[in-house]
């Protein structure tokens, strides 16, 4: 049998580490966590990580790669750290594995039907109000909204965070 491994982005992590699936194996990368760290649930994460109950790991250069590749085709508009956790579940899925991604982001859920890696929504109300996106330069640190992806003064291309 598979395991069923649970990954988490960011918002799935903040919605309380998935309630239900606390039986199940669940990762995720370091950047969610750093995210994670500056909304709101800090102490439960770090009991959880601390516990095993979630595990962190770096995604591989070949599944970044793949999926990097696979992003600029679609012109979906995800994270550097989306693109790890893509690829951390890819890496579990070729490793034998059943990862299961646990988002609510849409450009994730489109990316990982392109790669058959399957997903759920994260079952909350309210989620969305708890945790806001915007995009930013990384060059000039100028804010945009969440449709924008390229940044009209120097032109760099934005990287997406959650709104403090
Ligand atoms: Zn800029």
């Amino acid at each position: 049998m598979p395991r069923k491994v649970y990954v988490l982005d960011t918002s799935a992590v903040i919605a309380g580490l998935v309630p239900g699936l606390a039986k199940a194996e669940q990762a995720t990368v370091q950047e969610v966590l750093e995210e994670a760290k500056d909304l709101c649930s800090k102490l439960e994460l770090e009991t959880a990580v601390a516990a095993g109950k979630v595990k962190v790991v770096d995604p591989s250069r070949e599944a970044l790669d793949e999926i990097g590749k696979r992003v600029a085709q679609t012109g979906d508009v995800v994270s550097a750290v989306d693109i790890k956790l893509l690829a951390l579940a890819l890496d579990l899925k070729r490793s034998g594995e059943e990862p299961e991604l646990v988002t609510d982001d849409y450009a994730i859920q489109n990316l990982a039907s392109l790669f058959d890696l399957p997903y759920r929504r994260i079952v909350m109300p309210g989620i969305k109000e708890v945790l806001r996106w915007e995009m930013v330069c990384p060059a000039c640190n100028r804010k945009y909204t969440p449709a924008a992806s390229q940044c009209e003064v120097c032109g760099s291309f934005l990287v997406r965070r959650p709104r403090r």
